[in-house]
């Protein structure tokens, strides 16, 4: 599926980056649309038969998931869920349920190191303003109601049920996956001869790249804390995704101290970690993204594993 490049200068001088693919990839791409949703810039670039209509089609489904999972709407249906009350059995739709299933099965896997239940403790924190560290007592108290049985997932009904009013879930870490293998799936239906999906730096790759001989995707993996757009290692992928979770994605400073946006659940504290991303390259961009979030909170040995079962490869920077 992959293979290496290491010193890519002269690739660099033939493209122009944006985000973590290379626009080279397509010089002509037919069509190319960006709108900002997930609170991030979306943009995906396609040709091919009716390149168009999937594109406009891809968007008008992403523009739906983005309203159910948007935390801060209070129509979203994870509103709907993060407000309802103890006990309340909560049917979720089909999109949201297969989110939180996959979600479910990752949290499993990594012991609780993906855990969607941390909302509670994440909106203690402000990563997008000035910065605020919480309290030792706030992060002890909002770990009560997290993890665990906080929230009682049941795939055969597909309900969930909270074991606190205040328990609420957060998919800052599984959304824009999900919305990447629903964008593939669309864009195949349409038949598109080849198409990049950038989400905010999760990035899905469909068919082929025209514009080079052995028709595989050229991704570059983002220098932490460089200039976006600065790499020094390039994936060469087929169809697939590359999703990175990154302590530079979302950090504040204070006191001389960075904290950054993932958080280790067992601390509610954002996890310490001697590398600064890591990198989930496979199908599916749920996964991938569900395990990008739990491979940096594990560490480097137990993630290696957990990426491997679910049949992942996987790279730290
Ligand atoms: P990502 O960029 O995919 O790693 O997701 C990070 C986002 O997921 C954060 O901004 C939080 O909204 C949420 N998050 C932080 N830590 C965790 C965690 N351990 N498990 C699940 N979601 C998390
Ligand atoms: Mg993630």
């Amino acid at each position: 599926m992959k293979k290496f490049v290491w010193g890519f200068s002269a690739v660099l001088l033939l493209t122009v980056f944006a985000g973590l693919y290379f626009k080279g990839n397509l010089q002509n791409p037919g069509v190319e649309k960006t709108e900002f949703l997930f609170d991030t810039y979306c943009s995906i670039s396609a040709y091919g038969h009716d390149a168009e209509e999937a594109v406009d089609a891809v968007f008008e489904k992403l523009r739906e998931i983005h309203k159910i999972t948007d935390f801060y709407s209070e129509k979203s249906e994870i509103s709907r869920i993060n407000s309802a009350k103890k006990g309340e059995v909560i049917t979720l739709g089909d999109d949201m349920y297969n989110i939180i299933s996959a979600a479910k099965k990752v949290e499993e896997a990594s012991d609780g190191a993906f855990d969607i239940s941390l909302a509670p403790v994440s909106s203690l924190w402000e990563f997008d303003k000035d910065g605020r560290v919480p309290s030792d007592g706030e992060i002890k108290k909002a770990l009560e109601i997290c993890g665990g049985e906080a929230i009682v997932f049941d795939a055969a009904t597909k309900t969930i049920i909270k074991n606190a009013d205040d328990a609420k879930i957060d998919l800052g870490g599984a959304a824009k996956g999900y919305a990447g293998d629903v964008a593939v799936k669309i864009l195949k239906s349409y038949g598109v001869g080849g198409a990049i999906v950038d989400l905010g730096g999760n990035i899905c790759c469909v068919g082929e790249n025209r514009d080079v001989r052995d028709k595989k995707w050229r991704i570059g993996l983002q220098k932490p804390f460089e200039v976006a757009g600065e790499y020094d290692q390039v994936v060469h992928i087929d169809e697939g995704s590359v999703v990175t979770s990154g302590t530079y994605q979302r950090f504040f400073e204070k006191d001389g101290k960075k904290y950054h946006h993932i958080l280790d659940p067992k601390t509610g504290f954002p996890k310490e970690t001697d590398y600064s991303s890591v990198t989930i390259v496979g199908e599916s961009s749920l996964y991938g993204d569900c395990l990008a979030t739990a491979c940096f909170v594990l560490g480097k040995e137990d993630a290696e594993a957990l990426a491997k079962e679910f049949g992942m490869e996987i790279y730290f920077k």
